[in-house]
């Protein structure tokens, strides 16, 4: 069985949107081998412009609706 998983880099608070210099939590692989990072906001605004070009989106959004820790309930 072959699984193959793409060894995404996390993106970290050094990634910026490209778009308004927020912290990133897309990255967008382009076809023609670039890549963007986008903000949550920027990257709904473009989403439908980045399918037509992505091969691949890293969507990291949901962990701004993610309490910042989750192994904090250990007494
Ligand atoms: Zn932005």
């Amino acid at each position: 069985m072959t699984t193959v998983l793409t060894p995404a880099t996390p993106l970290t608070a050094a990634d910026r949107c490209d778009r308004c210099g927020a912290q990133a939590y897309l990255r967008v692989v382009l076809m023609s081998g670039g890549e963007l990072l986008f903000c949550a906001h920027h990257g709904r605004k473009f989403e439908p412009e980045l399918k037509k070009i992505a091969a691949e989106i890293q969507d990291e959004t949901e962990r701004l609706a993610a309490p910042a820790s989750a192994s904090d309930e250990e007494r």
